[in-house]
């Protein structure tokens, strides 16, 4: 299949550019039963990590979100690992090797009651050589008493060991503290959407598509227009609009409703305009005008849309034109042109007579649910375990990279990380898309996955 193909020959630039949103990494380090789950549960503040006393414990959960004075950062749990679905069994220095190519920040534990052992020092080895940021714990410090030792380990040559007891809370703040002024500011750059009221929803498509008549026909005489601001005729104005017993916005209907004249540089202007709408908008109805044979402008139209991480929902439009001939032909046209978006929801209607136009609806109410779907990590990790083991990815230079875990680093759309041993293939990354897609649904929206890899 061309997909097998491109498993052979589909090397490409990983990126490594982060994509918005993707939160910083704090990587938690350190021998068994030095207190790494603890300490994560400390930062959680709830009981999400589970401790056990016996080492090498099955915990089904390795990445998790942290948050500490406002600011938000995946935090890797190590102590974690022995266990994940992909069952990795790496020795201590390995395991952190791992670790901290991954992370932003290192936060390091150590035993004070024990002091640094030979495992320990092997860790500082090669954080010395990383170069990654450190902050340096000293756990079990349960007492004043305790402090003498924590300060022994300025010995290891990583700056000042923080005492904290994971245990009882004492110290964890101002560790984190530290965690925080060597974070990287990524979060920031995440795109504040506003979140509540009215499912935001575009209408989009070239012109003549038949935009202006569905919303009509959507609106009918209860139609809603608001943020109408005063001033120049090309002022967004989104209206509100009822259908299957709830509101909606229909986001910039202003480009819409106006005819706009065909002009040179109209087709820039008009994705301008889409592009203002998808950037408003949780969801877009693409329309396609079924008469006519799928243009390249459509295909631009839906590629902004997926582009811009919005719902997708295609509606074939002026059905009511459509004889059987078309019909058959305008099938083979969608298998062949719109192959990367199979995921999107198609109605089939009219504006004119109303055909279908209440399939609009459902079809809505699909791509945004999967739009919003978080799955749980534990979740998550043993189906990729499965997916992984069914079909490892092929081997490399007599290497194979292998996929550690994963999360989900936010939803709207659904973006993953991918933690991975080394290089994966852009073939194999759209085969974990298909298989998440088989296993998790996601009809209606974009999925992203983004790799993390170790140098
Ligand atoms: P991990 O293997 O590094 O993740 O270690 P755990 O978090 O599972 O902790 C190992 C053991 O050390 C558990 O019995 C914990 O209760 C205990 N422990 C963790 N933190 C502290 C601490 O600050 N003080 C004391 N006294 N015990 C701790
Ligand atoms: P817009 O430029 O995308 O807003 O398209 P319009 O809504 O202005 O429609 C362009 C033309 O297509 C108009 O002449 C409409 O009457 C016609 N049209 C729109 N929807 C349908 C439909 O479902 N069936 C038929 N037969 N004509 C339609």
């Amino acid at each position: 299949t061309p997909e097998d193909q491109a498993l052979v020959d589909g090397f490409q630039e990983q990126p490594d550019e982060l994509y918005e949103g993707e939160l910083p990494v704090v990587a938690i380090v350190g021998r068994p039963n030095v207190g790494k789950s603890t300490l994560v549960n400390r930062i959680l503040r709830r009981r999400e990590a589970v401790v056990e006393d016996v080492p090498g414990v099955t915990r089904d959960r390795v990445a998790y979100e942290g948050e500490w004075s406002g600011r938000r950062f995946t935090m890797i749990d190590t102590g974690g690992w022995e266990a994940t679905a992909t069952g990795i069994h790496l020795k201590v220095a390995e395991q952190a090797e791992v670790a901290i190519d991954m992370a932003d920040v290192v936060l390091f534990v150590v035993d004070a009651t024990v002091g640094a052992t030979d495992d320990d020092e092997a860790v500082v080895r090669l954080l010395r050589r990383a170069g990654k940021p450190v902050v340096l714990v000293a756990n079990k410090v349960d007492d004043m008493r305790m402090e003498g030792e924590a300060a022994a380990l300025w010995n290891l040559g990583l700056g000042q060991p923080w005492p904290v007891s994971a245990l009882h809370g004492r110290g964890s703040g101002d560790a984190l503290d530290a965690v925080l002024e060597v974070l990287p500011d990524r979060s920031m750059v995440a795109e504040p959407m506003p979140v509540g009221g009215p499912r935001r929803v575009a209408l989009v498509g070239r012109p003549n598509v038949g935009k202006s008549s569905l919303l009509n026909k959507l609106a009918g005489e209860e139609r809603v227009v608001v943020d109408h601001v005063a001033g120049t005729t090309r002022d967004p104005v989104d209206e509100l609009v009822e259908l299957g017993g709830r509101t909606w916005r229909f986001v910039d209907t202003a480009g819409i409703r106006r005819r706009v004249h065909q002009t040179k540089g109209a087709d820039f202007y008009a994705s301008l305009r889409t592009q203002t709408a998808l950037e408003k908008a949780e969801v877009a109805v693409v329309l396609i005008d079924a008469e006519e044979a799928i243009a390249e402008q459509d295909l631009r139209v839906i590629s902004q849309v997926v582009e811009t991480g919005r719902a997708l929902v295609i509606a074939y439009n002026k059905w009511d034109l459509l004889d059987e001939e078309r019909r058959y032909y305008l099938e083979r046209e969608i298998e062949r042109e719109l192959v990367q978006v199979q995921w999107a929801p198609r109605v089939n209607l009219s504006a004119r007579t109303g055909r279908h136009v209440d399939k609009l609806v459902p079809a809505l109410d699909v791509a945004l649910t999967s739009w919003d779907t978080r799955v749980p990590t534990g979740r998550l990790n043993a189906v990729m375990g499965e997916i992984v083991s069914g079909h490892p990815h092929p081997v490399r230079g007599g290497k194979q990279p292998r996929i550690l875990f994963a999360t989900q680093a936010s939803t709207r759309p659904p973006r993953f990380v991918v933690f991975a041993s080394g290089f994966i293939e852009a073939g194999y990354r759209r085969f974990l898309e298909r298989r998440l897609r088989e296993e998790f649904g996601f009809e209606g929206t974009p999925v992203e996955i983004s790799v993390r890899v170790r140098e």
